[in-house]
């Protein structure tokens, strides 16, 4: 319907006075959109500024929401009270018509759709520009928040969660896709804390481990026979963690039987610990020929670069390959803020310079072992210097573009000048695609707008390319070449 509107909309009024009022908006976009330079064209084939490439198959109003959703994302006020907002919408347009909006606007930018043949059509017109997609199904969280939940209803959620994850991955198997998601559906946040306070103070060192939270137990555990990995902890704690571990165990399982790499997402710090342990474990037993599980690292944690090492040093141990895909982190607002509440040295590097150092520390230590062919790395990020740098890595190193054990990967809906210059220049690319309803997908938007706020912020650059794109159809459609 909306989109109807648009196209009539612009074909009547493609006239003078539209050129007009876009002119100043198109003036300033030419300073941020700049033209490509020889330097940048020669950057390895990388070239971040070929508009026509990432918009090709955009219509007038695919640009036109990427605009103004970009746009809005980089309020604050907007973003910060965007969950009530929602809520707002939704009381006075009512159920059926706050779908229409939302799906129109938001989800149709970050989400591939509900189907599995909106699905199909969104990875099939990724692919070919050369961009894979990485899937991922929102879930609900289960924590000591769902207060008013019963074990029953809990557990029930777990399950629920578990299918939705291994429907992930079949569907991915199919297209030949990724599958990325995070662990926290089907473990309890509660005992996640509890295994991660036992680990405080073995964060970085494997070695000095008591052997019940060592990574060979665990790894071990996954099938669900041992009853007593926490000794200190309840009882309660030890089901569960027996349950979970099983979870996990048949989801990992589901996707090496089905060739599917799955990445598993980092959380925040009070809770990284437990998940790296779990995470390590499930490498153990599944990442011993062919890396199947991925684990995730976030550069902006001071001691990022030396759990890269000691997890490098563990997987040479134990003879298992490790992967993983580096992030700079989505949470350092609230890492900071939970550290100044509990009195603690906050974990997060104290510039973003540091955090552009550590990022490509990790790049470097991850890349060696690539080279040795014990790794496989996916650079996650929307950063083109950190891409460049990568690929620079990359050719110093004698890594093929298509090598296959390096990948590179941004958000569905954004930064798409990135993936489409990575996709043509032959490097392996991926977008990172949610799929699900309206319903399911909406608050797993809004938080990771909130939780991502700073890259929203650097959509500036994407904005400029996307008003060139409009002026130059605009202008074509007035005849002029
Ligand atoms: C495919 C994909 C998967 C992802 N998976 C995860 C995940 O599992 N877990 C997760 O936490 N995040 C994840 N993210 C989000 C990621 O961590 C970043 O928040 C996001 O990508 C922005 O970083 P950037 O490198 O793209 O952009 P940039 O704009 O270059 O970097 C912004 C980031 O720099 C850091 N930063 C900003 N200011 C400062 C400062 N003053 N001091 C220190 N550091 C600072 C912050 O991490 C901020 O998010 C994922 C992102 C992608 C593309």
């Amino acid at each position: 319907m909306l989109r109807l509107k648009l196209t009539q909309f612009l074909k009547v009024e493609t006239n003078v006075h539209i050129l007009t009022r876009f002119r100043c908006v198109f003036l300033e976009s030419d300073r941020t959109a700049e033209r490509p330079n020889n330097e940048e064209i020669d950057n390895y084939k990388l070239q971040f500024n070929d508009g026509r490439l990432s918009t090709e198959t955009k219509s007038i109003s695919d640009i036109l929401r990427a605009l103004v959703i970009l746009k809005l994302c980089t309020i604050d006020t907007i973003v910060d009270n965007s969950e009530k907002l929602v809520a707002w919408c939704k009381g006075i347009f009512g159920t059926q018509f706050y779908e229409k909006i939302i799906k129109a606007t938001i989800y149709k930018q970050f989400v591939a759709g509900e189907t599995e043949q909106d699905v199909k059509f969104i990875a099939s017109n990724l692919q070919k520009f050369n961009i894979n997609c990485m899937f991922c199904v929102p879930t609900e969280d289960v924590s000591s928040d769902n207060l008013f939940m019963n074990a029953h209803d809990v557990e029930d959620l777990y399950k629920t969660n578990l299918n939705l994850m291994l429907g992930c991955v079949d569907l991915t198997a199919s297209l030949g896709c990724y599958a990325q998601s995070k662990i926290t559906p089907v473990i309890s946040s509660d005992v996640m804390h509890d295994v991660a306070d036992l680990l405080s103070d073995h964060i970085v060192s494997h070695e000095s481990r008591p052997s019940e939270l060592s990574v060979a137990t665990w790894s071990n555990a996954l099938d669900g026979t041992e009853a007593n990995l926490l000794p200190e902890c309840p009882n309660a704690s030890n089901k569960h963690l027996k349950k979970a571990l099983k979870r996990l165990d048949i989801l990992a399982n589901r996707a090496q039987g089905q060739g599917v790499k799955l990445m598993l997402d980092a959380e925040y710090t009070y809770l990284q610990a437990s998940i790296d342990l779990i995470i390590l474990a499930l490498q153990q037993k599944y990442n011993r020929h062919i890396p199947v599980i991925y684990n995730t690292y976030q550069c902006y944690r001071k001691d990022t670069p030396a759990r890269i090492q000691s997890d490098i040093e563990l997987a040479q141990k134990h003879n298992f390959k490790i992967a993983c895909k580096l992030v700079r982190g989505a949470y350092m607002e609230y890492e900071r803020q939970r550290a100044a509440e509990h009195g603690y040295e906050d974990p997060i590097c104290d510039t973003i310079e540091d955090t552009e150092r550590n990022y490509k520390h990790a790049m470097d230590l991850m890349l060696s072992q690539v080279a040795q062919g014990q790794a496989e790395v996916m650079i996650a990020t929307h950063n083109e210097d950190c891409v460049k740098y990568g690929v620079k890595r990359m050719h110093e190193i004698g890594i093929k573009p298509d090598d296959g054990s390096v990948l590179f990967a941004q958000l569905y809906g954004m930064c798409d000048h990135v993936s489409y210059a990575l996709g043509k220049a032959g490097y392996i690319v991926h977008k990172s695609v949610p799929y699900g309803t309206v319903d399911s997908s909406i608050l797993y938007l809004l938080r990771r707008a909130q939780e991502n706020k700073s890259v929203m912020a650097r959509t500036a650059k994407e904005s400029g390319i996307l008003l060139n794109e409009m002026k130059r159809r605009l202008w074509t459609s007035f005849g002029h070449a």
